[in-house]
């Protein structure tokens, strides 16, 4: 192809490259076009004969010399440890490893939407219920709806986004990203959810804090790394500092607690952050909505255990990731996208098929 390209005999004892070139030349301030011939002669050396060139040196003497033969540690430092990625490695440190790593959660979503739209009649092995879950912490992972409709929404409540303006401006996004037949299920869909929770007393308790910061970023250093998270909406008032975390999950009223203990550690996170960036004397609540359910949010308040178990969480979390040591939790597999459908772990499955 490069051959095609050059228009060069092979056979010959040189590529010849010649041709005009035009350079740029500055002259009294001002810049001219100056019009070369070039031409490039490059021989062709078809042997390659071996010289032995021995280079002669005194013996090198290390008597004098310190031999330093123990293993050299690479200590890493200054890592960011986002909410999502403490709340995986709180679920499972093994699961934190496949998917930070070795990034197995891409593979994962692709070969989903392979199956998808190639319609193949392969029957899925694996737990792929927690792509459409925010559990499932990277969003790049989710599928294309759920992802939509999670950052539609959470886009809407963050501009604060009228009532009377939600049915135009949900059409719009949609018609933009999606065919006709998906845009009035998913639009009923979005705009049923936001219904539900602007007509809400939970969504009027939040609109009564004059004090508030929308997709509030906290960081934190903490002694050799960095602590970082978004928060959907941080409530500030003399007593309290309320940490708001909106859901989009897909479920139902009986599911919300159940669900809720598991972003708890995020939400957890984000309260360690934000009690050393305010003032300490103000209690921290965390908050929980589901968009669909705003009558029923999981409600906590951070205390000083919490705060202990957060920081040795932390501690360990860090070591671990030094140290390449990661742990598995075999009580989160039930909902876990690596465990199969007998519930276990695709690690133990690629061993036992190496063996
Ligand atoms: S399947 Fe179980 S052990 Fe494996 S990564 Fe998931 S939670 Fe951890």
């Amino acid at each position: 192809m490069i051959n095609e390209g050059l228009q060069q005999d092979l056979t010959q004892d040189n590529i010849i490259l010649e041709g005009e070139l035009v350079f740029l030349q500055k002259e009294n301030n001002a810049y001219k076009n100056l019009t070369k011939s070039i031409k490039l002669e490059i021989p062709i050396i078809r042997n390659i004969e071996s010289i032995e060139k021995l280079i002669e040196t005194n013996e090198i003497d290390i008597s004098n010399k310190k031999l330093i033969l123990n293993e050299i540690k690479d200590q890493s430092k200054g890592e960011v440890i986002s909410a999502t990625r403490f709340s995986t490695f709180s679920t499972c440190p093994l699961k934190y490893n496949l998917l930070y790593n070795f990034k197995l959660g891409d593979l994962i979503q692709q070969s989903y939407r392979f199956r998808n739209t190639s319609q193949l009649n392969i029957e899925e092995d694996y737990n792929r219920n927690e792509l459409s879950s925010y559990l499932f912490d990277d969003e790049s992972n989710l599928t294309e709806y759920s992802k939509f409709k999670g950052q539609l929404i959470h886009y809407i409540l963050r501009k604060n986004l009228s009532r009377e303006n939600l049915p135009v401006f949900v059409e719009e996004k949609l018609e933009n990203n999606f065919d006709e037949n998906i845009l009035e299920s998913l639009k009923s869909e979005i705009l049923n959810d936001l219904f539900l929770f602007y007509d809400s007393e939970e969504f009027k308790f939040l609109n009564s804090f004059s004090d508030y910061r929308n997709e509030f970023e906290a960081y934190l250093k903490e002694e050799d790394f960095y602590l970082f998270g978004i928060l959907d909406k941080l409530l500030i008032d003399d007593e309290n500092l309320i940490i708001v975390d909106y859901k989009t999950d897909n479920i139902s009223k009986n599911e919300i607690n159940a669900i809720a203990q598991k972003y708890l550690p995020q939400l957890k996170f984000y309260a360690y952050i934000i009690s050393r960036l305010f003032n300490k004397r103000q209690q921290i609540e965390g908050r929980i909505i589901f968009v669909k359910h705003p009558e029923k949010p999981f409600i906590f308040n951070f205390d000083e255990i919490d705060d202990r178990n957060i920081k040795s969480s932390i501690k360990l979390m860090i070591h671990s990731i030094r140290n390449n040591n990661y742990s598995v939790n075999l009580n989160a597999c039930d909902d876990c996208i690596f465990a199969d459908e007998n519930s276990q772990c695709i690690k133990s499955r690629v061993m036992q098929n190496i063996n």
